[in-house]
């Protein structure tokens, strides 16, 4: 592999990894379809290219959370024969006719979102594809119980009336990463009760789902029709402490390197960084890596961040910065242009993103989602 010449920094995409990924999934879940939740650009990885490659791995079902992000995998060349696409954030006033015009499915939560739908089917003339959401326990978004009944048969008049389809009905999960929590069982329950209302009010969805990556990973039983993978695609474990990637077959996708771009000589008390929060110990080397908050590095890594320079593991040294952070080198002169390995898959002893989320107080999500579009992105 390698940097690219002459760049700074980049993200390295294992499109491999990415196919691997989806094919250790589907083994998992049998009979099931996969949906490949590519929202907030496919996780930092890259919407268009991840979908392009989901697509051609048979995938037919994406997701993202916007409408917007729907219609730019549209636009970007993903016709409705070959995905399906859901989106299911609703935004009052979002671009809906477009969506209809582009053939993506919209997910309804509520009373208010049905009106709105129906007044852009009515002003395009084109019925919409609509997944009702039903909040079975996470408190976020979705229709609360008491109020499913009437959405429910609502969406079944508008489909007698040739609006719409309800081509699925489905929730999602509070803490399917927490094993044995009370929460999940609950949600699989009211999940069911949600179902055979819809039905009972004459719906046929072709798809119920509820799944994520950890229910993909651990609860078989919350499968249904399809599971809607994000975080495991990516070859990330939405459950470190149940197993590691490898355990479940997967093979993280994303490897962020930059260049060292400085390597000096420093006496010891010397201030490290804005605030001076690293005074180094005795005369040492500092190594300057040239990514920082800007390029999605977390500002909460000051001090604790892991990098790989030479085979050896150093730790950010003081504040990580809008575009660069330090490293205390001990003494070490790796040459300047060196690789640093700031995550990656852990292959070549480098941290992973999960190594950055636990130093951070935070999860591999995050990790991976926040690195930005200053840093280009190399598919391999
Ligand atoms: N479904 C919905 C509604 C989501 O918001 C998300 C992401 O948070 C996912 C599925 C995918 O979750 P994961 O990355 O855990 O697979």
């Amino acid at each position: 592999a390698g940097l690219t010449e002459g760049v700074r920094a980049e993200a390295t995409i294992d499109l491999a990894a990415l196919r691997g990924n989806l094919d250790a999934l589907r083994e998992r879940i049998g009979g099931a379809t996969v949906m490949a939740a590519v929202k907030a650009d496919a996780y930092g990885h890259g919407a268009l290219r991840c979908a392009r490659e989901a697509v051609a791995a048979g995938v037919g079902w994406l997701g993202t959370a916007t409408p917007e992000e729907a219609l730019a995998l549209r636009a970007g060349g993903i016709g409705p024969d070959q995905a399906r696409i859901l989106c299911w954030l609703w935004t009052p006033g979002g671009p809906w006719r477009e969506a209809l015009f582009a053939d993506v499915d919209i997910s309804v939560s509520g009373q208010w979102a049905l009106t709105e739908l129906l007044a852009a089917v009515r002003a395009t003339g084109i019925p919409a594809r609509v997944h009702l959401k039903a909040d079975t326990g996470l408190g976020r978004n979705g229709c609360q119980p008491h109020d499913w009944p009437e959405l429910v048969t609502a969406a079944r008049r508008a489909e007698l009336d040739g609006l719409l389809t309800v081509v699925g009905v489905w929730s999602h999960f509070a803490a399917a990463d927490e094993p044995g929590h009370p929460s999940i069982q609950a949600q699989l329950d009211a999940f069911r009760i949600a179902l055979a209302t819809a039905e009972a009010a004459g719906l046929r969805p072709e798809v119920r789902h509820l799944a994520n990556s950890p229910a993909t990973l651990l609860l078989p039983q919350a499968h249904f029709d399809m599971v809607r993978t994000g975080l495991a695609m990516y070859g990330l474990s939405p459950v470190p402490e149940v197993g590691s990637p490898a355990d479940f077959g997967l093979r993280p996708v994303m490897s962020l390197t930059a260049r060292l771009a400085l390597v000096k000589h420093v006496p010891g008390g010397h201030g490290v960084s804005y605030g001076h929060h690293y005074t180094t110990p005795g005369p040492t080397t500092l190594g300057l890596v040239p990514v920082g908050y800007g390029d999605g590095i977390p500002r909460h890594a000051s001090g604790i961040g892991p990098v790989q320079i030479g085979g050896k593991w150093h730790t950010v040294a003081g504040r990580v910065a809008m575009d660069q952070f330090v490293v205390d080198l001990g003494g070490e002169t790796p040459p300047i242009g060196d690789e640093v390995l700031v995550f990656g898959s852990g292959d070549r002893g480098e941290p992973t993103a999960e190594d950055w989320g636990r130093a951070c107080g935070t999860i591999s999500y995050e990790i991976v989602t926040r690195i930005g579009s200053r840093v280009p992105r190399r598919y391999v």
